[in-house]
Formats: C-alpha cells, sequence, structure tokens
C-alpha cells in the first residue's frame, strides 16, 4: 500500500489516525460503496434537484422522517436550517438574507452547547442573519430559562449532541422539545458525529444535522433531514446564502451510497474489530511503567470505545502532550486524540483505521515509551507552548 500511496507523492506524511474523526486529518476513510458512485457520476450530467430528491427519500428513509437533502458540510446545514426556519418558502426574503427586517430571527442555544467543533457553533446560526440568544449558564440550563427566553421574534431552537458539550446540567432533548413545542418553536439538532440517524427526530425534534463524512464514511457533505416544510425551506436557500456552500453531485451521490452502506454495514464485526485494536494495544501497555490505560465508552454513547492512556511523568519520563508530539513525529506518525491532554491522558481511537495500523500503533507506543524510559531527565516541555502552537504556524501559514 506504501508505494502506491498518494500522499508521498504529495510530499505528505503518512499519518496514522487514531484521534478520531477529524476535518484536519481528513475525516474518515471514505466506504468503497461511496468512492464508486463518486467516480461513475463524475463524468456525468444529471438534473441536480432531481439528485436532491432521490436524496431526500433515501435521507428519509435511513433517518426515520419526511424529507432531507445534502448540502456542503453539517456546518453549512446549521446555516441552512437556521435561515429557512426565518424565511420559510419566501424566496424574496431568501434573497434578502442575511438581512432579516420583518423575520422573526432570534435563535435560541442553550450556552453550554455554544461550543467549537473547529468553528463556533453560534458563527453557523448568525451566519445566516440570526440574532443568537444563549440559554443559561454555561453548566446550567432550566426550563424556566429556556421558556423565559422564547419572544414573538423566535425562530428556531439549536439544540447540540456532542461530546464537546457540557455533559451535566443542561435540558434534556426531549424536555428541550416539549418546552419550545409549546410554544411554537422548532428544534434543529446538530447531530454531526452521531451515530443514531432516527432518535433525536424520534425524539421529537424538527430537524436533524449529520457530516456525510464522518461515522458515515461518506465523502464531504452534510446532511439535513425533518420536517417537510422545514428542509424544503433549508434547501431553497441553495438559492441565496447556500450558494457559497453548494454541493456537487458527487457529494450527493456520494452521501446517498454512504448511507444505503451504512444500512448494510455489519455493525458487529467493525465493533469487533474495533475491539480487538483496543486489546492490542493494552496489551502493549499493560506492563509499561508509568501508563495505565483503560477503556471508556463514548461520551454521548455512540457505540464506540477507545482507550484512555494517562501517563505518569515521574515513572514514565515523559508527560502524556509530550508522548502525543513524540508519536506524531518521524517516519510513522500516529495522531492521537489529545483533546484532554492537559490532565495527563490521551485516547486512542480505533474507528479510523486500514487493517494492520493497529499494530502499527502498537509498535510506536513501545518505541517512543522505551526511548522515554532511557532518557535521563523527564521530557516535559510547558503546556502552554504547545497550546498556541497551532495557532501561531496558523499564522505562518503557508510558510
Ligand atoms: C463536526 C461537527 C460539526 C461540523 O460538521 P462538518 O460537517 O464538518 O461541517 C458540527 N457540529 C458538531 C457537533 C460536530 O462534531
Amino acid at each position: 500500500m506504501d508505494q502506491q500511496d498518494i500522499r508521498s507523492e504529495l510530499g505528505l506524511r503518512p499519518i496514522v489516525n487514531v484521534s478520531g474523526t477529524m476535518t484536519s486529518l481528513g475525516a474518515s476513510i471514505v466506504v468503497p460503496e461511496a468512492v464508486a458512485a463518486i467516480s461513475a457520476i463524475l463524468p456525468q450530467f444529471v438534473e441536480i434537484n432531481d439528485l436532491q430528491k432521490k436524496s431526500s427519500r433515501v435521507i428519509a428513509r435511513l433517518c426515520g422522517t419526511e424529507a432531507g437533502f445534502v448540502t456542503a458540510s453539517c456546518s453549512a446545514g446549521i446555516t441552512l436550517a437556521v435561515a429557512g426556519a426565518m424565511t420559510g418558502s419566501n424566496l424574496a426574503a431568501i434573497e434578502r438574507l442575511p438581512d432579516t427586517t420583518g423575520l422573526k430571527n432570534e435563535v435560541l442555544i442553550m450556552t453550554g452547547h455554544m461550543v467549537s467543533y473547529g468553528a463556533p457553533v453560534e458563527q453557523g446560526i448568525r451566519l445566516a442573519g440570526a440574532k443568537v440568544v444563549p440559554v443559561g449558564q454555561a453548566t446550567g440550563a432550566r426550563a424556566y430559562q429556556l421558556d423565559g427566553a422564547i419572544t414573538d421574534k423566535t425562530a428556531a431552537a439549536v439544540y447540540v449532541v456532542s461530546h464537546h458539550t457540557v455533559q451535566y446540567g443542561l435540558l434534556p432533548l426531549e424536555e428541550f422539545v416539549a418546552i419550545c413545542h409549546a410554544r411554537g418553536v422548532p428544534v434543529i439538532v446538530d447531530a454531526a458525529s452521531e451515530y443514531d440517524l432516527k432518535g433525536f427526530l424520534a425524539t421529537g425534534a424538527d430537524m436533524a444535522l449529520y457530516s456525510s463524512h464522518k461515522f458515515l464514511g461518506g465523502p464531504t457533505g452534510g446532511i439535513v433531514a425533518g420536517r417537510t416544510d422545514l428542509v424544503r425551506a433549508a434547501f431553497l436557500q441553495n438559492m441565496g446564502i447556500g450558494r457559497g456552500m453548494k454541493v456537487g453531485k458527487e457529494s450527493i451521490v456520494g452521501t446517498i451510497a454512504a448511507l444505503e452502506a451504512w444500512e448494510k454495514r455489519d455493525h458487529a464485526a467493525v465493533r469487533a474489530r474495533e475491539t480487538r485494536n483496543l486489546e492490542l494495544w493494552e496489551q502493549t501497555l499493560s506492563a509499561k511503567p508509568g501508563v495505565t490505560a483503560t477503556r471508556e465508552a463514548d461520551p454521548t454513547n455512540n457505540p464506540l470505545d477507545r482507550l484512555k492512556v494517562a501517563v505518569e511523568p515521574k515513572e514514565a519520563h515523559i508527560t502524556a502532550w509530550d508522548l502525543a508530539d513524540a508519536l506524531a513525529s518521524g517516519q510513522r506518525p500516529i495522531i492521537v486524540r489529545d483533546h484532554e491532554v492537559e490532565h495527563g491522558f490521551f485516547y486512542l481511537d480505533p474507528c479510523n483505521l486500514h487493517p494492520g495500523q493497529e499494530v502499527i500503533v502498537a509498535e510506536r507506543l513501545v518505541e517512543e515509551l522505551e526511548k522515554a524510559r532511557r532518557s535521563n531527565e523527564i521530557i516535559a516541555t510547558p503546556l502552554e507552548h504547545r497550546r498556541n502552537r497551532g495557532a501561531e504556524a496558523l499564522r505562518r501559514w503557508p510558510e
């Protein structure tokens, strides 16, 4: 595989991804069914709105809802869904956005859901021209706060399901929906990374948004699913602010193919393979001084476990973040899941590996841990350097 790896032709590092599904790493491994559909459609002309009708039927079936369409990303879906909730099918209003004069233009979101997935969720709302109305505090939202935030200008409420959000003290979706519906406010769920295609709509949400390029293994794209009138209003934004979020025929057919493949996938076999990888790494780390490996379930109940690797620098002779950096360097770079590394641990995520790569991960862990143990000093660089490194590199890009 290495010889034909297009990455070496492009001068890019052959990274192994145990970080998860990250836009910055190329999202996911696109499933063969989607790759085939994409290459089949690329040389052909199609009537895009008819292709989107086809996507609507597939999305409706897979999500147990009325309608859907494919857009550029889940992030685009947030903006288009919010825009549609404000304009309905009024084409003149659609062309006027982001000017919302005369429209309901307030969008509620719990403060604990105002997270960043690489860009702020609330910016996706503001892009449509809407005004964001935060509900509650970072670590708490109560029914009276949501109810009290609804006015005659409220167009919609956005609910985010993600490991990024505050995981306690906030309103569960069911209660959030009940309060919003009692006042006629539609609920849009950002479920970009959630494997559950039906549950949020079944709980009563009016729209659910997903990424094509995450767990589904589709091309870059976003899925908008839900009530026909709201989905149509979001779709019509393609004649307005949605133009800059255009999706091509390849992403529409690729998403359809990925959804159909998801329906047929042997999910138990995938889970079993992931579990074997976790067991291998657990075994590999079991006798390593200063390293504790424990399996942890996904925080939003996706059917996925990760290996939490806690590093005690005095014993291991290296901090968790320096180990993450060491693993990410050299000829066989391994990118670990390091969102919380300041607490002295990172995760190994088994869901984006080609067969055999789990062995490379195990070998690299041994290699770097043994190198650290041989070091006379404890490898411990200040965390603030690492924290600011990404932003500094970006300011120098494309250097
Ligand atoms: C990834 C993600 C998004 C953005 O999805 P894209 O399809 O990459 O735009 C939005 N919300 C959440 C919670 C996410 O995890």
